[in-house]
């Protein structure tokens, strides 16, 4: 299968363009055109990581983190992130990543964490809002409508989650009166003309607007087309946003619940660090990947008896455990981000048959090595 082809896929679930601004994601080496037979998933591409990718000959490298995430002016083999570069292009496998783009989606880093942990009734913490989107609605003659929808959903209008092509159109009269100077294409200058057109109604997300309005125009027969560009409001996406919260099962204390999530996640140097009462009862937990201090606030608001992320600092820790119950579950950034990668080794295996060997890496990329 060529690494377009993967990628294409891969990018269908986590699409690029849901990244943060500040992020860097996508293809950071690598030929779209190159054959891929075996993919490595990681969370850091670092040199252990590459190593293990070479020694497996994979041809795709897939990290969670980015390699530059600042930019450079070098891939050269004198800094170890060049040398990442190096050791897998010598070895002919593409470097990939998918970060903020990860996080948010079904399917994604932080649902991942609240499947591991066994919840229920899992919805994000923070909702992402849809996609900002239009409605598009232009009116064109009965004999031309055809054309004119296809150029516009080719165009990208009409894209509904897993459907394309959807559009409504209704039946009615158009009603115009060219002035000198007009060149109709239908009618005559100075005569009023009723003519049998069809109302055609179509989503068009906000980004592929300006693509969607030129095909209009270019395929829409009239001289001056008809047509009205409504905002759509922008509702909260049910099935993506940042971290999850949900239910256990069973309520139990914060020591079960820490003791419990502890075997979920893999081993590190650290463990977890726990802020609360170890005897308090916990019921509904909020959790984000990553660095999760930006959403202590809205684990509190959202009722949580428990918030578990990873590279908590003492400030925002201290402060919400002054004034709350909320119990606090520090886990190695790696670790907890690392459930993500067995999540999109099984939708790579289901999507793509026995075509391409999947492998989840086996390095433990938490810096942290030992504690006394
Ligand atoms: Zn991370």
């Amino acid at each position: 299968m060529r690494l377009a082809d993967v990628l294409s896929l891969v990018e269908g679930w986590y699409p690029p363009h849901r990244a943060d601004d500040w992020d860097r994601v996508g293809l950071v080496c690598g030929d779209p055109d190159a054959q891929v037979r075996r993919i490595l998933l990681a969370v850091d591409p670092v040199l252990a990581v590459a190593g293990e990718a070479v020694a497996l000959d994979a041809d795709l490298l897939l990290v969670h983190h980015p390699l530059y995430l600042r930019g450079t002016s070098s891939v050269a083999a004198t800094t170890p992130k060049g040398r990442v570069v190096h050791q897998l292009l010598t070895h002919g496998c593409a470097l990939y990543s998918a970060h903020t783009n990860a996080d948010a989606p079904a399917g994604g880093v932080s649902e991942a964490i609240a499947q591991a942990l066994g919840l229920e009734e899992v919805r994000p913490l923070e909702a992402d809002p849809v996609e900002p989107r239009d409605k598009l609605v232009f009116f064109v003659p009965v004999a031309d409508a055809e054309r004119v929808r296809s150029a516009v959903t080719e165009a990208g209008a009409g894209a509904i989650g897993y459907y394309d092509s959807a559009s409504f159109t209704s039946p009615g009269e158009g009603r115009f009166r060219p002035l000198v100077g007009a060149n109709p294409a239908i009618g005559r200058v100075g005569d009023l003309e009723v003519v049998d057109e069809v109302r055609v109604e179509v989503l068009v997300e906000r980004r592929v607007r300006g693509r969607v309005l030129a095909a209009l125009l270019a395929a829409h027969p009239y001289e001056e087309p008809a047509y009205d560009v409504v905002p759509l409001a922008a509702l909260d996406d049910p099935s993506r946003g940042s971290g999850r919260i949900g239910v256990l099962a069973e309520p139990m204390t914060l020591r079960a619940f820490a003791q419990e999530a502890a075997t979920v996640f893999p081993r590190t140097a650290g463990g977890l660090r726990v802020a609360g009462d170890p005897d308090a009862v916990v019921r509904t937990v909020a959790l984000c990947g990553g660095a999760g201090d930006f959403l202590l606030e809205r684990a509190l608001a959202a009722g949580a008896d428990v918030y578990v992320t990873s590279d908590l600092r003492h400030h925002p820790a201290s402060e919400v455990r002054e004034r709350d119950d909320l119990a606090l579950v520090d886990v190695a950034h790696a670790a907890a981000e690392s459930l993500w990668l067995p999540v999109l080794r099984d939708r790579l295996v289901t999507a793509l048959d026995d075509t391409v060997e999947v492998h989840v890496s086996t390095v433990n990329t938490d810096p942290w090595t030992f504690r006394v």
